[in-house]
């Protein structure tokens, strides 16, 4: 097994690792010490040179985000994204829960190099512990003079507060989430404009995920080009994989990008429990398109996974053995998208529910001649046509399964049971 020293969970399993006084004494806020005495420029052209794309599952260039945030605008604001809702996805979740200390230092960071003054935490409702945790945290960089006013002396202003969702999946698409910082409902926004013009309050805003927030100390304080040197030629850094489904040992694993998916799962997570063969694997979280156990040996990177039509999406590796039945995987995927769509838009709304009740009857042994033609129909249907990527996102179950399990959804019309589980 590679052996890879933990760099974002370096402190999550210390002892009262959330604590500020933990933090400091493990080098905590030199980076911020470090930042604060550097031109806001130099910053972001490290960060820029250092390659971190988001973490939150578009995989953007961090750097190239923060350099279209307007210089001349006399208000800005970075917006924090702890919304946590992709099924298979718990990363953020353990980030901040056992180390709010790190994402606020890259917040801190994030700010001071793009001329935000203001900083807004938006966290998913249900995470009741990652909100006491990040409450008491910014209470406690306030009180160190991490936070408020002249921070460390260096003449830099920046508030933060906390804000908790209320438990909508489409609130962690950017602009949903801005909506709902506003006190409206989480309607995503039709981009271009795109935050970084205009976003929270209409004001120029910096989105990004708890994880990307994470990294930035660690580009400050060992360089971009230590960062740059993890990784692969288009995917840079350390990321967390959230393994979930029919393995040994679930959980949170920190490696760098470009680790084989077959390292991930045999290695790390313990391999396939009970003894039975793997059969599939979602490589990104729930969204992201499913893969044949023969393709195990990608490395895990934004432009391998591409290439063989998946995502890297979160990194949430969901795994499932040879007792799974592809169109039940394909049916419950697709149900949890059709609750969660907003119904801004009809093919999201009425697709996601079409694709549901087609999948629902074929696994019920009642699909009808042309049901496979009508799920791919519908799926293009949807691909492309809607307001925000959720139609492009909430397709990929169905269509996946079908294109490397089409055999087992044949055999489901054919002969009106599960050719798997046999019911
Ligand atoms: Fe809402 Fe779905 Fe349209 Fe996105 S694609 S705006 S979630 S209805």
């Amino acid at each position: 097994m590679s052996t890879f020293e933990p760099v974002l969970t370096r402190n999550t399993r210390r002892p009262d690792s959330e604590k500020i006084a933990t933090y400091l004494a493990n080098g905590g806020y030199q980076a911020t010490r470090m930042a604060l005495k550097m031109q806001p420029d130099e910053i972001i052209e490290m960060v820029k040179r250092s390659g971190l794309r988001g973490r939150g599952g578009a995989g953007f260039p961090a750097g190239v985000k923060w350099g279209f945030m307007p210089k001349d605008a006399p208000q800005k604001i970075v917006a924090v994204n702890t919304d946590e809702g992709e099924p298979g996805t718990f990363k953020d979740r353990e980030i901040v829960e056992r180390d709010p200390h790190s994402v606020i230092e890259g917040v801190i960071i994030a700010a001071y190099a793009v001329g935000a003054n203001r900083a807004y935490v938006y966290i998913r409702g249900e995470f009741f512990l990652g909100v006491k945790r990040w409450i008491k945290a910014i209470a406690d960089a306030y009180e160190h003079g991490f936070l408020g006013k002249d921070i460390l002396g260096s003449g830099f202003n920046l508030d933060m507060s906390v804000h908790r969702g209320a438990g909508a999946y489409i609130c962690g698409e950017e602009t949903a989430m801005l909506e709902s910082l506003e006190g409206k409902p989480g309607n995503p926004r039709l981009k271009p404009p795109y935050p970084a013009q205009t976003g929270l309050f209409g004001l120029p805003t910096l989105v990004h995920n708890i994880e990307t927030l994470a990294c930035i100390p660690h580009i400050i304080e060992r360089g971009a080009e230590w960062f740059a040197g993890i990784g692969t030629a288009e995917s840079k850094g350390p990321k967390i994989f959230s393994v979930s489904g029919h393995v040994n040992r679930p959980g949170n694993y920190e490696l760098p990008l470009g680790v084989s998916l077959r390292e991930i799962i045999y290695e790390h997570a313990g391999g396939i429990r009970n003894g039975r063969a793997l059969k599939a694997v979602i490589p990104g979280g729930a969204s992201t398109p499913m893969l044949p156990a023969d393709q195990i040996d990608v490395p895990m990177a934004f432009e391998t996974l591409k290439a063989i039509g998946s995502e890297l999406g979160t990194g949430a590796v969901i795994v499932m053995d040879e007792s799974t039945c592809m169109v039940q995987a394909a049916r419950r995927l697709t149900k949890f998208f059709a609750h969660e769509s907003c119904g801004q838009c009809t093919p999201c709304r009425l697709g996601s529910t079409r694709l549901y009740e087609i999948l629902d009857r074929i696994e019920r042994g009642q699909g009808k001649k042309g049901d496979l033609e009508l799920l791919l129909e519908t799926v293009q249907g949807i691909d492309g046509t809607t307001f925000c990527p959720m139609g492009a996102a909430l397709v990929n179950p169905a269509r996946s399964a079908i294109r490397h399990f089409r055999d087992e959804f044949e055999s489901h019309l054919a002969n009106k049971r599960c050719p798997v589980n046999g019911r």
